[in-house]
């Protein structure tokens, strides 16, 4: 089915949360770009209001650091959303053995991360779902987020796709407790994730449930006391649980510098109101000691 006239579709380059994505040209600009084919079937009146509303304020989200949605337009009862198209993401970095990452690449990897979320985080909007193969890189080494505010405008992608259980491991605490409300934190917490995974280049929290996923939390870092998080009580999917101790950070990550466990930690916070900042986070002295975040154009990558 032939897209409308500005782009030439290219290749397929997979299917993900909401449907698939291929390659194509936006013979305006001559950029290659990304096209994500969301379906949302035949609807009365159209996309509805908010969802277009919403879609706006996304095409208005510019930052180096996130993956800029140029275009949507509704088509065959899809909504087509055009992104610039990026070479590969940090899932393929972590996973790629011949890849060493130095401590002042992770730095940049971290900071990149945490400055795309801030200035979301600023605006208001919450990615929800982060995870590496969310986190794109560009052809001169620049990571930047991609599918901000699509897990609010279009479900929460663990409802629909119920087999896709990876975005489980970067799950906050409160997300787990079924928390209705909830805040930036959550994105946080996901990037301590991923800051923790790109540590140990494997995953640090890989649950197979959401029972188990809480497991694996308590283990690593402690049953969290109800001093420590208190209104964890009253959430929904709240159960008692025996005491775990936690194991210091120091010996889960025994290649991390001292300013590296010590932001991790602030990150790794139970209670979301007691969680960093991205933007405090920016400014922990993490980010300012030695080394330096390498120059994203001098990030390894994969061939
Ligand atoms: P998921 O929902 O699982 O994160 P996506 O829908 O984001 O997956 O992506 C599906 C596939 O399309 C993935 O293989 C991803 O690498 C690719 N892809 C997504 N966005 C882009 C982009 N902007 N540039 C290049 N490839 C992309």
């Amino acid at each position: 089915d032939p897209l409308p006239d500005r782009y030439i579709k290219g290749a397929a380059l997979g299917t993900g949360t909401y449907g698939r994505v291929f390659k194509a040209v936006d013979t305006k600009t001559g950029q290659t770009v990304a096209i994500k084919k969301i379906h949302i079937g035949k609807q009365k009146d159209g996309v509805n209001f908010t969802a277009l509303r919403e879609i706006k304020m996304l095409k208005e989200l510019k930052h180096p650091n996130i993956i800029e949605l140029i275009d949507a337009f509704p088509h065959k009862g899809n909504l087509h959303l055009v992104f610039e198209f990026m070479e590969t993401d940090l899932e393929a970095v972590i996973r790629d053995r011949n890849i060493v990452l130095s401590p002042a690449d992770i730095k940049s990897y971290v900071q990149m991360t945490l400055k795309g979320l801030s200035f979301c985080h600023k605006k208001w909007v919450l990615h929800r779902d982060m995870k590496p193969n969310n986190l794109l890189i560009g052809s001169r080494g620049q990571l930047k987020l991609a599918d901000f505010g699509l897990a609010r405008l279009f479900g929460s992608p663990d409802r629909r796709f119920t087999h896709q259980v990876f975005a489980l491991w970067y799950r906050a605490p409160e997300l787990l407790f079924g928390a209705k409300q909830y805040g930036p934190g959550v994105d946080v917490w996901a990037a301590a994730c991923i800051f923790a995974e790109l540590l140990l280049r494997r995953p640090f929290l890989p649950g197979h449930s959401e029972m188990d996923q809480l497991g694996k939390i308590f283990a690593a870092l402690g049953t969290p006391k109800p001093a420590q998080y208190s209104d964890m009580v009253y959430l929904p999917d709240y159960v008692e649980y025996q005491y775990v101790p936690g194991q210091p950070l120091q010996s889960l990550f025994p290649m991390a510098s001292a300013d590296a466990l010590d932001l991790l930690s602030k990150m790794f916070v139970y209670d979301p109101k007691a969680r960093i900042s991205a933007q405090q986070a920016l400014e922990h002295r993490y980010f300012s000691s030695g080394p330096p975040p390498t120059e994203p154009a001098l990030l390894p990558r994969p061939p």
